[in-house]
């Protein structure tokens, strides 16, 4: 099947574009926050509702340090009643970068001649994804430029190959990806592989802009990309993922415009995106960020707040782009998921990869934080948060489980918190060197004992135990 644009719309079923950059400025233009009406947003989001354009408009512009002290606080609060402490790790892993695009952004554009393009062969996948088992990872999203040789067939078959890789007690459990979209056959085929969420990132969602700065390949096409996700969910890809790509325009308006891609979703398909990513454009081969558009430390955080109340039952993921200083303080708001140990070269996971990789030009941007998986988790344990590898959710069937995290009382404490705790478990008896393993049984501990008695509690620490004994992959 073949994308039909007269299908595709950029319209929502009220048959307007679902993109209106007039009618964003005009929210953000007319939005007149005062510490009365922040606060009532506030609480409409801590009762569980997706926030309007308009509210967000407010939040927005409310940058009186009272009404943001407000906001992150009501996001924190959101935070802990919904999401508890737990933080779901997984990594990158990026498996070619030839690309056709020349997105002015970024390190694989095709007119980078110094870029060494490589894709990774069988061999070398299955020896990374060894690699990354050895550190302790479940979870993966595998990255691909945009190229004809890399098809859903393809892709589709990278995606076998990694689940298919054992070694020890490892294995990926969720292989998630991020690459060019695809028309509804396409999609089709990759669904069928077992994917888990299909993420793809708009980059700016303001039309000029986006043509600014994509002006050759397949990307240019603003409207395929926009409606991507809606190819996606009619080949039955219902786990999602949307993004900007921050720096490349206002981010006043790309908040905006996330949320109204949310609500477009919801509107067309009765789900909204499982996954909200924010990037910052870091500084590539070629490009050097436009100061007009720099996102802030202090907007940077504001944002994500905001974001937090915006969507409140979606996942939020912030990468391994960000310093550690930010990753800290945006935990706290509601960030549920970050990758861990992440290399971005291409084929760096693996040792022998890594020598002959020593000063290639194979990034495609430079990241700030090069901890290793051991140390995030070291580190989260130290505050207290729970590292997660569970993929219960997906591999029961329970799809749409960030809705039932937020909608079904109960839900946390009767399967997230417990096959969180379980995944640890099995990371500390597997991979964790010994200071970890002694902080992280301690907080198994902690939580066992925080928990009232009941049939749940019994069944955790029955399992908590055979784990201890040497099996693994249990969950509820
Ligand atoms: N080629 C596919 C595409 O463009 O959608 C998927 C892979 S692409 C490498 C994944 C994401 O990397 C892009 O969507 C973009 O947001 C991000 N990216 C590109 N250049 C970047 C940069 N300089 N800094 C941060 N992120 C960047
Ligand atoms: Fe290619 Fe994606 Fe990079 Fe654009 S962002 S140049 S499409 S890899």
């Amino acid at each position: 099947m073949k994308f039909t644009p007269e299908k595709y719309r950029i319209e929502d079923i009220s048959g307007k574009p679902f993109i209106d950059p007039d009618e964003i400025w005009e929210y953000l233009n007319h939005a007149q926050p005062t510490m009365e009406r922040v606060m009532h947003i506030i609480d409409r989001s801590l009762n569980k509702n997706r926030l309007s354009l308009e509210e967000v408009a407010i939040l927005i512009k409310a940058d009186d340090p009272a009404m943001v002290d407000a906001i992150k606080e009501g996001a924190r609060k959101l935070k802990e009643m919904v999401y508890g402490q737990r933080i779901v790790l997984f990594a990158p892993l990026y498996v070619g970068n030839s690309c056709i695009n020349n997105c002015k952004y970024c390190g694989f554009k095709a007119s980078n001649r110094q870029a060494v393009r490589r894709t990774l062969t069988q061999e070398e996948l299955i020896e990374n994804v060894k690699a990354l088992e050895d550190e302790g990872q479940k979870r993966l999203i595998l990255v691909y430029g945009e190229h004809p040789s890399y098809t859903p067939e393809y892709i589709a078959s990278t995606v076998r190959t990694v689940y298919q890789v054992k070694k020890g007690n490892g294995e990926i459990r969720r292989v998630n990806i991020n690459a060019a979209p695809m028309d509804v056959e396409g999609f089709r085929t990759i669904k069928q592989a077992g994917i888990g969420t299909y993420q793809i990132f708009q980059e700016t969602y303001h039309p000029e802009a986006y043509t600014w700065y994509h002006q050759s390949g397949r990307k240019k096409d603003y409207a395929y990309r926009l409606v991507s996700l809606d190819r996606a969910q009619e080949a039955g890809i219902d786990d999602v993922g949307i993004g900007a790509l921050l720096g490349l325009y206002d981010w006043r308006f790309e908040v905006m415009a996330l949320v109204r891609h949310t609500s477009h979703l919801e509107a067309c398909f009765n789900v909204g995106p499982h996954t909200i990513s924010f990037p910052r454009v870091q500084d590539a081969s070629d490009y050097q960020i436009d100061e007009r558009y720099k996102v802030s430390d202090e907007e940077f955080v504001r944002l994500i707040a905001i974001l937090r109340l915006a969507v409140p039952y979606t996942g939020m993921i912030l990468t391994a782009r960000e310093p550690s200083f930010i990753r800290d303080e945006v935990l706290q708001f509601g960030c549920s998921q970050i990758d861990g140990g992440t290399r971005l070269e291409l084929g760096a996971y693996a040792e022998e990869d890594r020598k002959k990789l020593q000063n290639l030009n194979l990034e495609q941007f430079l990241i700030n934080d090069s901890r290793s998986l051991n140390e995030v988790i070291n580190e989260l344990i130290q505050k207290d948060y729970i590292p997660s590898f569970c993929t219960a959710c997906y591999r029961k069937g329970r799809t749409g489980e960030h809705f039932m995290e937020f909608s079904v009382p109960g839900f946390i404490k009767r399967f997230c918190t417990p096959n969180a705790l379980l995944t640890l478990a099995e990371y500390l008896c597997d991979y964790a060197p010994a200071p970890t393993r002694e902080k992280g049984w301690k907080l198994i501990q902690k939580q066992l004992d925080g928990m009232e008695e009941s049939t749940g509690k019994k069944a955790l620490e029955e399992r908590m135990e055979r784990i201890r004994q040497g099996e693994r992959d249990l969950y509820f």
